[in-house]
Order: structure tokens, then C-alpha cells, then sequence
């Protein structure tokens, strides 16, 4: 722990993980005190984790489990549970480069294709003019240990890496004990958005929380991954509340 942190988890647990119940600015105020990996869970992470034990254990040791996405929010609807409220990952991570931008601490950004990511940072730096961005690499790379070692010279304070998952969640939990000064977010297509070359859903979509149907109508071949994680999602939590009965 960097700063003295008077802030306590809240957290509700969902197939075997603790998700943090804070609101957007709280789950900001947090994230920047405590440092370490903020996951920004959804349902195809939950059933994920299902299988794969290191995703599973990594979400466990995480400093903060934010839930993206209407499904994680449902999910806890279907448990009885009103008090988790979604925080758009892509949301979050903006507010947090506003937040170390304000702060004029250095920031670094991992992943994406080369002309994505360059175009993320310059808009990234025309909104927050004069942003620290002190390290950029894109996310297709053969050996991550050359990368591993700029990063902690650059002494980046936050870490954005967006590959995708569990591929980001792995890379923050590997480099995460050589860099505690650092926040690390993994922000998935956050990237692609930012660099403008992927839209964002129109605004009626997101506030209905149902991003992942417009990109998915958009673009097909997302449909592969979503379904049937979706569906089998929610069977599993509806299973999970029958056995609590
Ligand atoms: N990506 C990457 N390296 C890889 C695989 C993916 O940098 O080996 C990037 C990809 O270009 C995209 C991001 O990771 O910018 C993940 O995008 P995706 O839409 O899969 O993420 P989601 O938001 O759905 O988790």
C-alpha cells in the first residue's frame, strides 16, 4: 500500500470471487491509494475462471474487482444481491488518467496494434493536455521481459494494458510485485475506442447497459465469445442461489 488508506473493501461474492461494491468515485479514491491490479470483471470472466485456476486466483489477489458490465450486475440480482452497480471499465480507466493526469504523475499504456495505441495516446494527451504518457508499446510482442524491464525504469504510476483477457490479467499479475508504485488496469478494446477506430455504443445503449449487444450486432464474430458464456452464466448463478435456498 502506497498512501495511507483509510478505505475498507466492500465487497459481494459471486461464483467463488469478491467483486467491490463502490460506487465510481469511491472505486477511483480507492484504486488511486491502494495501487496494485484492478480487474474489470464480466461474465465471460466469471466462467473463465471456472476453468482456468490461475485467472480464478489472480482475480482473488487482486487489490480491486470492478464490475463491468450489466451481466456482473445481474448476476448479483439473481442472488438477491441490489447493492453492485456497474462501472464501465473504459469509464474508469478515463477517469483514473484524469485523475494521475491532475496529478501530473507518469503513465503508461501496454497493448493494441502500434497505430491503435499511438493514436489512443495523442487523443489521450489532446484531451488532458500535457499528460505524462512516460512509456507506449503495443500489445504484439514476442518477449515480454524486455518490455517488463522499461516498464519499471519508466516508473510509470499507472499502467494501462489493454490485450485482452486473461492475456492482460496474466501480464499485470506477473509484473505487478516488481512495480508497487504502480496501478495497473487491464482496459481490454479501450484502446481501440480511444484511437477512435472503434465506436463507442450510442449513449442509449450504454446507459441500458447493453454495450456488448450493440458491438456484437456490429461486429458478428464477437458473437463466438459471448455466447454461450452468457447464457451458461447465468444458469450458473441461478444454480449458485438454489443451493444457498
Ligand atoms: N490485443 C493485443 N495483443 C494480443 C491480443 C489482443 O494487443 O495478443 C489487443 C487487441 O488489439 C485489442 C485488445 O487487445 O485492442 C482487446 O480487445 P478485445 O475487444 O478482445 O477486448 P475486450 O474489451 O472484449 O476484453
Amino acid at each position: 500500500m502506497l498512501y495511507n488508506n483509510n478505505m475498507e473493501r466492500r465487497t459481494e461474492r459471486l461464483q467463488d470471487l469478491e467483486v467491490d461494491t463502490f460506487a465510481i468515485d469511491e472505486a477511483i479514491e480507492y484504486g488511486f491509494k491502494t495501487r496494485g491490479q484492478v480487474v474489470t470483471l464480466n461474465p465471460e470472466m466469471v466462467m473463465n475462471s471456472r476453468e482456468n485456476q490461475s485467472l480464478k486466483s489472480i482475480i482473488q489477489n487482486a487489490q480491486l474487482v470492478i464490475p463491468d458490465g450489466v451481466g456482473i450486475e445481474i448476476g448479483f440480482k439473481i442472488l438477491g444481491k441490489n447493492n453492485v452497480h456497474r462501472i464501465a471499465g473504459i469509464e474508469y480507466a478515463k477517469s483514473m488518467v484524469k485523475k494521475f493526469y491532475e496529478e501530473k504523475l507518469p503513465v503508461a499504456l501496454v497493448g493494441a496494434k502500434q497505430e491503435v495505441i499511438e493514436l489512443a495516446a495523442e487523443n489521450l494527451k489532446k484531451e488532458f493536455n500535457g499528460l505524462n504518457i512516460v512509456y507506449l508499446h503495443n500489445g504484439f510482442y514476442d518477449d515480454e521481459t524486455v518490455m517488463f524491464e522499461e516498464l519499471k525504469k519508466s516508473g510509470a504510476q499507472l499502467v494501462l494494458v489493454a490485450l485482452g483477457s486473461p492475456k492482460q490479467e496474466e501480464f499485470i499479475y506477473r509484473l505487478k510485485s516488481d512495480m508497487p508504485q504502480a496501478l495497473f488496469i487491464g482496459v481490454g478494446g479501450s484502446f481501440d475506442v480511444w484511437s477512435n477506430k472503434v465506436e463507442r455504443a450510442p449513449e442509449f445503449y450504454q446507459k441500458a447497459g447493453l454495450e456488448w449487444l450493440y458491438r456484437t450486432v456490429k461486429e458478428p464474430s464477437r458473437f463466438k465469445r459471448i455466447f454461450p458464456a452468457l447464457p451458461l452464466f447465468v444458469l450458473r448463478v441461478v444454480k449458485e442461489r438454489v443451493s444457498k435456498c
